[in-house]
């Protein structure tokens, strides 16, 4: 009864999610919010590459090893929320945030670890922030994330209803996040309070080193505040995206990203011969949303 229902909810997620990645790309074309550096063509089939080669990652090894993992949990009631009886509801909400949680500490982790750093570097790399980019991950960094979201859900006590509800929450949140639709600031600042927008992932894209180093959370945007690293006093149109050692288009193609992790390690921070991208303290507090 419970697996038929995960199904249910896996298909009725994925259909929202194709719905939502559609209506997302419509609408960033009609109503940009920070002018492109690539044609969007060309950008967003390249990623769509990159995308299909990483779900036959996620389909030949989350699916074998972490639904597993959360059937466990569930038939022997192991991980932090199964010590305690509570409401479902209540269980499900505390589970969604605590793997959003987590998921901001493996985003930190595979910024501030080199290893880890050269496979997410493949997705920083992009010259511009869109829908597309929300799913252009190379797939090593996926394969390695694996064991770490294996320990989440043993650690949390994830069941497979619940892990099901945060995988949509997550993907749905990683396309809106990372669309370059524009919003209202005054719509934006609203859902700020409760959960990450594009221009503040935007920020966490920017090529100057201070203004990656912020903005890690996924969904909620409390793990930010509570961290000290929410940082929205950027203007977009002063944005440049991407990684500085990496500033044409044919430094970042479909190969050229697949092959990254496994090539010489660029000083990414800065371009040789060029001073690390800077930019002068603003003089508001880094947590009000600028346009
Ligand atoms: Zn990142």
């Amino acid at each position: 009864m419970r697996s038929k229902f995960t199904r249910r909810l896996r298909w009725v997620g994925g259909a929202l999610a194709l719905v939502g990645f559609v209506g997302l790309i419509a609408l960033e074309r009609r109503r940009p919010l920070r002018r492109r550096v690539e044609g969007p063509n060309r950008h967003d089939a390249r990623n769509l590459a990159m995308a299909a080669i990483a779900g036959v990652s996620i389909a030949l090894v989350q699916t074998p090893l972490v639904l597993p993992v959360t059937r466990f949990v569930e038939r022997r009631r192991v991980g932090l929320l199964k010590l305690v009886q509570m409401p479902a509801a209540l269980e499900t909400l505390l589970a969604i945030a605590l793997m959003d949680y987590t998921l901001y500490l493996w985003h930190y982790l595979t910024h501030t670890n080199a290893f880890l750093w050269r496979f997410h570097e493949a997705h920083h790399i992009d010259l511009d922030v869109s829908t597309t980019t929300g799913i252009r991950f190379h797939f090593g960094e996926l394969l390695l994330s694996m064991p770490f979201r294996a320990a989440q859900v043993i650690v949390i006590g994830v069941s497979p209803r619940t892990f099901s509800i945060w995988q949509n929450l997550t993907t749905a949140q990683i396309l809106f996040h990372h669309s370059n639709v524009r919003l209202p600031v005054g719509m934006e600042r609203w859902l700020l309070m409760l959960i990450v927008t594009p221009r503040m992932h935007g920020i966490h894209h920017s090529k100057v080193r201070r203004e990656t180093d912020s903005n890690w959370s996924t969904i909620f945007s409390v793990f930010d505040r509570l961290h000290g690293t929410l940082r929205l006093d950027v203007p977009q149109d002063e944005l440049s995206i991407g990684v500085p050692a990496y500033e044409h288009a044919d430094e970042v193609t479909l190969s050229r990203s697949l092959t990254l992790p496994f090539r010489r390690a660029l000083h990414v921070w800065t371009k040789p011969g060029q001073p690390a991208p800077a930019r002068k303290p603003s003089r508001i507090a880094a947590t009000t949303l600028v346009p």
